[in-house]
């Protein structure tokens, strides 16, 4: 498998690091005797004294390459790196990304939203169950978060995506996000927020939104292009790519900075290469890619067959690159852990 990987890494211009790092999170790891189906580990792939943070499955594809035993991973039984910090992958309230600058915040259980054939979250320990129903508890919890994180003050903070479970509908959606809006305000935050789901769907009531919240960003989770009701819950399926698309075009108009999320693996390089282009025009932030991961091993069968082999993660790199290459967009890796490592920034002209 390195000597193949090694191939791959040449033939499409990417580090050798780089390729691993997105089998590891295609194949996720094998442990021995490991109750656990998911972790966290800061990882040196291959003597870099860089490492990189990875959160993946263990135990839950079979036929891994990927074997970590006393803190050292190997691939086919040659050692490639170091991995530190091991901790069970739990489904937290909040985490931080870009050096702290960053809060994703799970504010409503995201452990109990279940429905979406391709999620696992549901499978991870519930370390979310948090009142955020009043500014005051949030303001307390952002209070506490910042001590103990050594933060100054709210000012430090870039921006805070809200990324958790479905709400009961638009409304509360709405009252939530303006709750979070005013509490952050209220402590010095002067970042964006961002939402990361799809039940925002009423152009007046975005336009009033994004009014209120001065800086705002809507990631929208179309995840997969084609099947979607067979695939999704209903409240995200019910939103057609048609619909999908103008919702984007219009939030763009008015000035939300927005993106759309889509899982790879579970659908084939020519539906990418077209919905891609559909969607193109319609954002002003690059779409944030993740790579299909099995949380448990049922999920494997989700895969699409082009899927199974690595070189499909890297040809689809190169499909995307290349519809975004003449856009200018915001594109930051450290948005997405299981990432097929776009450049940041920009995608530039010289992709492969
Ligand atoms: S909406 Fe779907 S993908 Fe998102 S947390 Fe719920 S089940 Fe998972």
């Amino acid at each position: 498998m390195l000597d193949y990987f090694k191939i791959l890494a040449i033939k499409y211009n990417l580090s050798l690091d780089k390729v691993i790092s997105i089998a590891l999170n295609r194949y996720g790891i094998i442990i021995k005797d490991c109750n656990e189906n998911r972790l966290r580990f800061n990882l040196n792939l291959l003597n870099n004294k860089k490492d990189n943070f990875y959160a993946v499955c263990v135990n839950t594809f079979k036929k891994s390459p990927f074997l970590l035993e006393d803190n050292s991973l190997y691939l086919d039984g040659i050692k490639i790196g170091y991995a530190h910090n091991i901790t069970k992958d739990n489904c937290l309230a909040t985490y931080f990304r870009n050096n702290k600058k960053a809060i994703t915040f799970n504010s409503n259980s995201r452990s109990k939203c279940v429905g979406c054939k391709f999620c696992g979250t549901y499978s991870l320990k519930d370390d979310d169950n948090l009142d955020f129903s009043n500014k005051e508890n949030i303001i307390a919890y952002f209070t506490k978060l910042l001590i103990e994180n050594n933060i100054s003050s709210m000012k430090k903070i870039e921006s805070i995506t809200i990324c958790t479970g479905c709400f009961k509908d638009e409304d509360e959606l709405i009252k939530h996000l303006l709750l979070v809006n005013n509490a952050c305000k209220e402590m010095g935050f002067i970042g964006r927020i961002n939402y990361i789901g799809s039940q925002l769907r009423d152009y007046s009531k975005i336009k009033k939104l994004a009014n209120e919240i001065k800086n705002f960003g809507i990631y929208l989770t179309i995840e997969k292009f084609l099947d979607r009701e067979k695939y999704m819950k209903k409240e995200k399926a019910s939103l057609t790519l048609p619909k999908a698309k103008e919702l984007l075009e219009y939030c763009s108009s008015i000035g939300i900075t927005t993106t759309f999320l889509y899982i790879l693996g579970l659908e084939d390089l020519k539906t990418i290469e077209y919905y891609f282009n559909y969607f193109k025009d319609s954002i002003n932030k690059f779409p944030i890619v993740q790579v299909f991961q099995d949380y448990t091993p049922m999920q494997e069968r989700y895969r699409c067959i082009e899927a199974k082999d690595i070189e499909y993660y890297l040809k689809a790199r190169k499909i995307i690159a290349n519809i975004f290459k003449d856009r200018n967009m915001e594109l930051n890796s450290w948005e997405c852990f299981r990432s097929i490592h776009f450049k940041d920034t920009k995608v530039v002209n010289n992709e492969r």
